[in-house]
């Protein structure tokens, strides 16, 4: 028979979360199973707690306060390779190492997920907000993703086109929020060309003469730029104790992007009819914050303007401070409302959370 799960108590949260601010978790457990997910939800229900899924802990701000529900750690691992006669699927569980997975996938030689190389986090979070980087997002390959439906107890196979994707969004992070845990994602790649769309990489790839790239050489460059730029887990390097990018690149109209940059020089990419994307690290740095601007324990990156990284001993307060007065500047010098990309655990009706949070009307 199967061991009971067992949550454990009063779990100290910051070495689950790549930040390593916030506080405990009233009660831990680890599930390996989509069984497993479906007892500690169970558990949760029994004694009226609410439920928090946690991965690899790269997107999260936790609270100091911690978090006085249930945190159930997904560790569903696992990977299968299989075939239809015209693509390669690969079927992984949730709790299993995102980089991992792109590895694999890159080391038989194919294509479809080697600019999102070095992504820290699990398998089970990259649909969550649809993981982008140098040219790709997981969008592009997944073909589904299985998921317990905590309103119903069942599990379900939810297609790609099913799972509202968008730049840095899906239903499982807006309007489905916290209904679905992610237990496997299926991936469908194929043999082929490597993606080298991206500026950097282009770049990258022309200054190292690499004539024609393989996805393996692409996976190379992608993590070599993004160690530049403190965007690998690195334990040696305090730049990386960060959720990566803290705001997401905004999306403006063509108009208001025709008055920022009167001035000129400022990175944008197209982004639809009448909308561009712009560069969110090139707001904050013109709104007057450069790299190692701090405030306590929380400063931004010494690398990249766009990292707020946990310099040692910042609380979660000293975090959300500082990234609510980036806000504060950015939208007062541009009139643009920066949209944060982690998420934050346990605050509740916290000022500086909600007014992260908020977007203008434009947003
Ligand atoms: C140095 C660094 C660089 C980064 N670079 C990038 C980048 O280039 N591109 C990019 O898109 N992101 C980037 N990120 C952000 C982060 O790595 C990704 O968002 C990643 O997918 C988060 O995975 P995770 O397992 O750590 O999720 P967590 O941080 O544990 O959780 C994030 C969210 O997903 C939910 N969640 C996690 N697992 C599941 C599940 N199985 N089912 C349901 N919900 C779940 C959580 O509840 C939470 O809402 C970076 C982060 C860091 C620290």
């Amino acid at each position: 028979m199967a061991e009971p799960l067992v949550p454990t108590g009063q779990v100290d949260l910051r070495p689950l979360t790549t930040l390593g601010v916030g506080g405990r978790a009233r009660w831990y457990v680890r599930a390996s199973s989509v069984e497993e997910v479906a007892t500690a939800y169970a558990w949760a229900q029994d004694r009226n707690l609410e439920v928090f899924v946690l991965g690899g802990g790269s997107n999260l701000v936790v609270a100091d306060e911690g978090w006085p529900g249930l945190v159930l750690h997904v560790g569903i691992n696992g990977a299968t390779f299989w075939g239809d006669g015209t693509d390669t699927f690969v079927t992984a569980g949730a709790g299993g190492t995102w980089d991992d997975l792109v590895l694999a996938v890159v080391s038989r030689g194919l294509a479809g997920v080697e600019c999102l190389s070095g992504i820290p986090g699990t398998v089970g979070a990259t649909p969550l907000q649809n993981v982008g980087a140098y040219g790709q997002e997981v969008a592009g390959v997944i073909d589904s993703v299985t998921a317990f439906d905590r309103a119903t107890g069942e599990t379900l196979r939810i297609p790609s086109d099913e799972c509202g994707f968008g730049y840095r969004m899906s239903r499982f992070k807006g309007r489905d929020a916290g209904r679905f845990v992610v237990c496997h994602v299926t991936l469908r790649v194929r043999p082929g060309f490597p993606t080298v769309t991206y500026p950097d990489l282009v770049d990258y790839v022309e200054r190292h003469a690499i004539m024609s790239p393989g996805v393996g050489d692409v996976r190379d460059a992608v993590i070599a730029i993004r160690r530049r730029k403190g965007m690998v887990l690195d334990a040696a390097d305090p730049d990386t104790r960060s959720v990566g990018s803290f705001f997401v690149n905004p999306v403006i109209k063509d108009e208001v992007y025709h008055r920022i940059a009167a001035g000129g020089g400022i990175p944008s990419f197209a982004a639809g009819a009448g909308f561009v994307k712009i560069s969110a690290a090139w707001l904050i740095e013109r709104a007057g914050f450069g790299r190692g601007f701090g405030a306590g324990g929380a400063a931004l990156s010494t690398k990249h303007p766009l990292a707020i990284t946990n310099r040692g001993g910042a609380s979660a307060r000293e975090v959300v401070a500082l990234a609510a007065r980036i806000k504060h500047q950015v939208a007062d010098r541009f009139g643009i409302w920066l949209r944060p990309e982690p998420l934050f655990v346990g605050f509740g009706d916290d000022a500086d959370v909600a007014y992260l949070q908020a977007h203008d009307a434009a947003g």
